[in-house]
This record gives structure tokens, C-alpha cells and sequence, in this order.
């Protein structure tokens, strides 16, 4: 027997850095229904290089509706109450593909990827004007993170990129413009498009316009008939053109971490959210104002939910390295066989014994945006062991925030209260309690931790033409809250963060 109507319901696909999610969502609760999820390889084909393969993306979105629709189904929930998909994504990853064939022309290249240092360095040498070229324009400092960089790299690289750029036939686009171009039909007249957060991850978008910007398409070489369009975060892109949800509506697109603002419900200036996953990124919503940062945060669009409401700036401190640090010890040191594992060793001492570990391996993003600095483990004597690692390596997630939180009260003028915390690694109760005690000040968890794919469905279901979901705070009634509080000493705690501060300076200036 069909389960009596739960209300209209919506998707989400959530393309992260370590995995993909296809989540479906109650309209009228925010409770989350089903959900499947699949890894994600990454491709480490030299010394700092980062890929992913743009099909093998593809295929795990589909996987991962087509699983989550089974076990819908098991439920007996009927998959035509879902009306409508959502779609967040991980930032600034490159893709350029062939729209005749539909087949990408390099692997992804993914944000943390250092392969443009030399190409950055080149363009720092010839910036037009003044040095704040490019970052009033784009609200980024100039640096390996962002896509122009990566797409300048395949166009200077990669023959297949060249050749399809002079016949015409290349398209470029973020995951999201890769994803819903394909989703919604790929070379049988998919859409090229994506949404204005994505686009402020370019370095080629005018954060002030909203438009693609012509001189910094010149300054980087960049052909704009590649560019996808750009749309606002919330409206009807197109259909779905094969699988279970054929035929329905993808109709909202944010970044991963403008999403999960979003699904945190800061909609009001002053309000902000960390999101702890492959890197950790903290914005705090600027509302209509674009805030330049004195201290090392980027600048960056937040929401822009329907094609004629206003559009929501951020402030953003964007750390390289979180989760990926776990991984690490779990595939190259292999002291864990699991991410969870981890909150068991660092229990097992409570303590990392004086061993700071900075996890520079992309160089150091924001506050200090030193290409120059890479990993190192310090502190450590004949009792130092992996236990010791796995805690210092948990701390130092903690202490990269308190670093940008430091910033973002500075900028901000009124420091934070306490912390709205998500994503992968929030499940680690040990990673709460050191952050709220790192912190000092409390640390909120929503007990649904899934708020970037939350954020997204609440776009698509927000959108014109859809209307399912009215983005007021009641809609999150199926949303409860777990708190960490402070536990050591105001003291204890400056004590230790001084001492990482050293060991960061320690890493900066290893490569030149
Ligand atoms: P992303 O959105 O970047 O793909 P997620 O939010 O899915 O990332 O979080 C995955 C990351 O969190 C992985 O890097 C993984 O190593 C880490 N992680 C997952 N569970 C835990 C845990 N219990 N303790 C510490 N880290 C964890």
C-alpha cells in the first residue's frame, strides 16, 4: 500500500570533493526521506596535481538518484511526489568538454590543485593598473584556487582543449554547468549554465554586475563564447531528460558552501556557518553589501534566490585542507581503514602531547595565502605516536578555523556568538568539543547534518514555477540542535593556539 501523501517532496544532488549524495527532502518539514551515496576517486598524477574524471561524476549522480529512488520506493513513498532537483556542488573544479560528443577533454581539475603556481606567478607580473585588478572586480586574490587559472592552464596544455576551442565545439563550465548540461540532455540540446555563486568561484565573474567581465576575459585569455550562462541560484534551468526523475525540474544551483548557508537558513547579515568537509570554509552573510576583508577572506557571492530577487554577499574563510587530512592518514599513512576511526585513536589520548601538525599540502589558503608553505608534523619526541598524530591532525582543523574566525571578527567588527557548524567531519564529537573549546565559544550542530543538500533543495523547491517550499524558518521543523560548549580554559586554550601559530610559520616558505 502507497504511504498516505507526505507533501510535495524535492532532490538534491550534493557533488562534493569526496563523495556524491542524491538526498530527497519533505517540502514541509526539511526531514530527510532517503538518501544514497558513492566515493568519489581522486587522481594524484604528479606532485600537487589533483584530478577527478568528469564521467565517472556523472555516472555517480545517476547512480545515486537511481539508488535513492529504490529504496524510496521500499518505503513506499511514490518518486512523482519529488518535484523538483536541486543541485550544489564543489567549487572552482574545471571542466571543459566537447558538446558535439559530449566527452570531457581532460580530467577535472580539481580546486586543490596546484599545477597553475608558475601561470599565477606569470599573470601577478602583468595585472593591469593597480594590484587590486583583479580582486574589486571578483571579490579573490589572485591564486592557484580559483577556475580562470585552471582553464588558462588546459587551454596553454592541452591539444584536444585547442583544437576544440578554433572548431568551435568546446564548453567550459564548473561541476554544476557539467552536471546539469548533461542531466538535462547533453548533446541532444542540454543547458549550458550555472548560477551566480559558482560563477564568483571563476576569477571571471563581476561580483558587482553580475556578469561575466570582459577585461578580465582579456587579461587571462579566456574566449567568453566557451563561458556558460549564468542564472540566478534559484529557477527553472530545464528538465531532467532521462532515468527515474525524468521530466523533473532542476531548478536550483549554489556552490557547496553558498548552499549550505542556505540550508543553515543565514539569511541575515551578520549570520555564518562552517562547514567542515575536504577543506572547511566559514562565510558569514554581508547581506546586499560587498565587504572587502582586511584580513585575508574573500569576498564572494552568497544567494541569489529567483531571478528578480536581490542578491547576498559573503565573507569567506576558505581553509584547504580539513577532511582531507584524515584521509591522508587513512590512504598514505594507513593508521586508520576509516575516516570514523580516527575520533578512536585521538581518544585513546586526549591529547596530541605537543605535537602540532600544519596540513599545508596546497599551500596555506585564507588567512594567509602563502603558496610557499606545505605540510609539516612538529613537536615530536620517542613518545609521540600515531595516536598523538590522529589528535594533532583533529586540532589542527580547529585551529584553521579559530585562525579564520579571528579574521572574520575582525572584518566584521562584532564577533561571533557561537558557531553553526555542518558537513562530513561534524560527526566526530571529539572535533566539537576541541572546536568549542578552541574557540571558546559554543558550537551549534543542526542534529541533520546534511545542510548543504538541504540548501539546494530548498532553492529548487523555492523556485518560480515550482513553489513548493516559502524558505520561512518553520519549514526546518524537523531540524533540532546539538550543542558543544567550552571546557578548558580561556587560558589553556590561547596557550595552545600560539603554539600552532608557530608551527605554521614553520611551514610557510618551504618551496620557492
Ligand atoms: P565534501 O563535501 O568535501 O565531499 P564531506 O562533507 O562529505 O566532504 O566530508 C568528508 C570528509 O570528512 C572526508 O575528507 C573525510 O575524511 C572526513 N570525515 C568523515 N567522517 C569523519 C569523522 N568521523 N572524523 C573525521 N573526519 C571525517
Amino acid at each position: 500500500a502507497k504511504k498516505a501523501v507526505l507533501g510535495p517532496l524535492v532532490g538534491a544532488v550534493d557533488q562534493g570533493t569526496s563523495s556524491t549524495r542524491f538526498l530527497v527532502f519533505n517540502s514541509k518539514t526539511a526531514e530527510l526521506l532517503s538518501h544514497h551515496q558513492v566515493e568519489i576517486k581522486q587522481e594524484f598524477p604528479r606532485e600537487g596535481w589533483v584530478e577527478q574524471d568528469p564521467k565517472e561524476i556523472l555516472q555517480s549522480v545517476y547512480e545515486c538518484i537511481e539508488k535513492t529512488c529504490e529504496k524510496l520506493g521500499q518505503l513506499n513513498i511514490d518518486i512523482s511526489n519529488i518535484k523538483a532537483i536541486g543541485v550544489s556542488n564543489q567549487r572552482e573544479t574545471t571542466v571543459v568538454w566537447d558538446k558535439l560528443t559530449g566527452e570531457p577533454l581532460y580530467n577535472a581539475v580539481v580546486w586543490l590543485d596546484l599545477r597553475t603556481q608558475s601561470t599565477v606567478e606569470n599573470l601577478s607580473k602583468r595585472i593591469p593598473g593597480n594590484n587590486n585588478f583583479v580582486k574589486s572586480k571578483t571579490g579573490l586574490p589572485l591564486s592557484t584556487y580559483f577556475s580562470a587559472v585552471k582553464l588558462r592552464w588546459l587551454l596553454d596544455n592541452v591539444k584536444k582543449v585547442q583544437k576544440a576551442v578554433e572548431e568551435n565545439r568546446a564548453l567550459f563550465g564548473t561541476i554544476d554547468s557539467w552536471l546539469i548540461w548533461s542531466l538535462t540532455g547533453g548533446i541532444h540540446g542540454g543547458v549550458h549554465c550555472t548560477d551566480v555563486t559558482n560563477a564568483s568561484r571563476t576569477m571571471l565573474f563581476n561580483i558587482h554586475s553580475l556578469e561575466w567581465d570582459k577585461e578580465l576575459c582579456e587579461f587571462f585569455e579566456i574566449p567568453m563564447e566557451i563561458l556558460p550562462n549564468v542564472r540566478s541560484s534559484s529557477e527553472i534551468y530545464g528538465l531532467m531528460k532521462a532515468g527515474a526523475l525524468e521530466g523533473v525540474p532542476i531548478s536550483g544551483c549554489l556552490g557547496d558552501q553558498s548552499a549550505a548557508l542556505v540550508g543553515q537558513m543565514c539569511f541575515q547579515d551578520g549570520q555564518a556557518k562552517n562547514t567542515y568537509g575536504t577543506g572547511c570554509f566559514l562565510l558569514c552573510n554581508t547581506g546586499h553589501k560587498c565587504v572587502f576583508s582586511e584580513h585575508g577572506l574573500l569576498t564572494t557571492v552568497a544567494y541569489k534566490l529567483g531571478r528578480d530577487k536581490p542578491v547576498y554577499y559573503a565573507l569567506e574563510g576558505s581553509v584547504a585542507i580539513a577532511g582531507a587530512v584524515i584521509r591522508w592518514l587513512r590512504d598514505n599513512l594507513g593508521i586508520i581503514k576509516s575516516s570514523e576511526e580516527i575520533e578512536k585513536l585521538a581518544k585513546e589520548v586526549g591529547t596530541s602531547y605537543g605535537c602540532y601538525f600544519v596540513p599545508a599540502f596546497s599551500g596555506l589558503y585564507a588567512p594567509y595565502w602563502e603558496p610557499s608553505a606545505r605540510g609539516i608534523i612538529c613537536g615530536l619526541t620517542q613518545f609521540t605516536n600515531k595516536c598523538h598524530i590522529a589528535f594533532a591532525a583533529l586540532e589542527a582543523v580547529c585551529f584553521q578555523t579559530r585562525e579564520i574566525l579571528d579574521a572574520m571578527n575582525r572584518d566584521c567588527g562584532i564577533p561571533l556568538s557561537h558557531l553553526q557548524v555542518d558537513g562530513g567531519m561534524t560527526s566526530n564529537k571529539i572535533l566539537m568539543q576541541l572546536q568549542a573549546d578552541i574557540l571558546y565559544i559554543p558550537v551549534v550542530k543542526p542534529s541533520m547534518p546534511e545542510t548543504t543538500a538541504l540548501g539546494a533543495a530548498m532553492a529548487a523547491g523555492a523556485a518560480e514555477g515550482v513553489g513548493v517550499w516559502s524558505l520561512e524558518p518553520e519549514d526546518l521543523s524537523a531540524v533540532t540542535m546539538e550543542r558543544f560548549e567550552p571546557q578548558i580554559n580561556a587560558e589553556e586554550s590561547e596557550i595552545r593556539y600560539s603554539t600552532w601559530k608557530k608551527a605554521v610559520m614553520k611551514s610557510i616558505g618551504w618551496v620557492t
